[in-house]
């Protein structure tokens, strides 16, 4: 059976890491960001290596890949 694709979780593959701008397809800690608005119901999704985004965060603050 076909799978429609859900568009509120893109794909993995169609995404750059925002911090080195390298492709996050099949990187084993890529992870998905979703930013929100306080003015409506839009998304923006941005993809990152979650090694790469670690070394942006403020201390205290760590991003865990979790497999679905
Ligand atoms: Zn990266």
């Amino acid at each position: 059976m076909p799978t429609t694709p859900n568009p509120s979780q893109p794909a993995l593959e169609h995404f750059l890491c925002c911090v080195c701008g390298g492709s996050t397809a099949g990187a084993e800690d890529s992870v998905l960001l979703a930013v929100t608005s306080p003015k409506g119901p839009t998304e923006q999704w941005l993809g990152a290596h979650a090694e790469h985004l670690n070394d942006l965060l403020a201390p205290g603050f760590a991003v865990e890949v979790h497999r679905m």
